[in-house]
């Protein structure tokens, strides 16, 4: 097993960034670390599958963010700080240009939001990374998906959209004549940006919040769900980009793949009236938009300019899609 043990050395054992919170990192039978007095510690475990999540052919440097990257997000959908990371990766051989390209932009990835690789698994078998994220909170502040009220506004940082007209470029199902706009979507779907700070900055203004990665209309249900209310959403105001504007003619289109598409990593959250003021000092640097506002219906009501629609939109199971 010599080799693994280099494998491992040589691959996943030299961050540059060293958190003086990690008390023992790779080399032993466990790490050790050490968290702040009175924080809370959010985890997440999130795994991507050769086959399932990306093509076993897809750029190692395109894998490497995505399967961080979307880790990160879920840190940054309840507020927390990123800390340390562990991962477990199985490889179908040992290829070392892979291994570089992956590790170099796993650590460059890494090092931008402070966290640290501590430990993990590395074994044979089919292309697949598992990464368990933590992060630090303080005490009682993490943001669910539970609080949302009726009244509530709901936002959406960002655009969205772009990561599903990516995949459709991917999986060849559409393209554009525009090959630097086809790249461009396809860079979408692969390298999103956490929207870790505005995580934190949301921990004292958003009753609930969660990241995209389902799509809009899912993952707005999960806070519907948990938070047992309803959501009024105007398509009209769903942040869309050039690139999708582009890309799709039709503007009913580019709003359904806005409610649709999955992978953004972009956040939805809700504010209390009473916060909105706030809001605006607190994500001064993000872009976001207003998209509706939360019902006691318990329904999820689709209007463009106050004239309902009747969209059947895929990805959302917990609630009927009412006109
Ligand atoms: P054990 O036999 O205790 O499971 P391993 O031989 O699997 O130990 O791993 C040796 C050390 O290398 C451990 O500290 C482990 O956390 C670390 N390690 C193994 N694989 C990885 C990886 N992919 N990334 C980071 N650390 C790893
Ligand atoms: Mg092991």
């Amino acid at each position: 097993m010599s080799g693994e043990f280099s494998l491992i050395d040589k691959y996943f054992a030299h961050q540059q960034q060293q958190r003086k919170d990690v008390i023992l990192a790779q080399g032993d039978d466990c790490a050790i670390v050490a968290p702040a007095q009175n924080s809370h510690i959010a985890i997440s475990t999130d795994m991507l599958v050769s086959g399932t999540h990306f093509l076993a052919d897809a750029n190692p440097a395109h894998i490497a963010h995505k399967a961080l990257a979307s880790n990160i997000s879920d840190l940054a959908a309840m507020g927390a700080s990123p800390a340390w990371v562990s991962m477990g990766i199985a490889l179908p051989n040992v290829d070392d240009a892979w291994l570089e390209v992956f590790t170099t932009t796993f650590f460059k990835l890494a090092d931008y939001y402070g966290i640290q690789l501590i430990g993990g698994d590395t074994t044979k078998g089919p292309l697949s990374i598992t990464l368990t994220v933590q992060g630090t909170l303080p005490e009682g502040k993490g943001l669910t998906r539970s609080g949302a009220k009726v009244g509530d506004w709901i936002y959406v940082t960002g655009t969205l959209g772009d990561a599903k007209a990516g995949l459709d470029v991917i999986l060849q199902q559409r393209m554009s004549d525009d090959v630097a706009l086809n790249e461009h979507l396809v860079e979408q779907h692969f390298i999103s940006t956490p929207r870790v700070l505005s995580g934190m900055a949301l921990r004292d203004i958003a009753s609930s919040a969660i990241d995209i990665s389902d799509g809009l209309v899912s993952d707005l249900g999960h806070i519907l769900a948990r938070s047992d209310v309803g959501a009024r959403i105007d398509v009209a105001e769903l942040p869309i980009s050039p690139a999708l504007t582009a890309f799709l003619q039709q503007e009913d289109e580019r709003q359904y793949y806005a409610l649709t598409s999955g992978e953004e990593y972009e956040l939805c959250f809700t504010v209390p009236e009473t916060n909105r003021g706030q809001l605006e000092v607190a994500l001064s640097n993000t872009p976001f938009r207003c998209i509706g506002r939360i019902t006691g219906t318990r329904d999820l009501e689709l209007h463009r300019n106050n004239i309902p629609l009747d969209w059947n939109v895929s990805g959302f199971d917990h609630f009927k899609v009412t006109v």
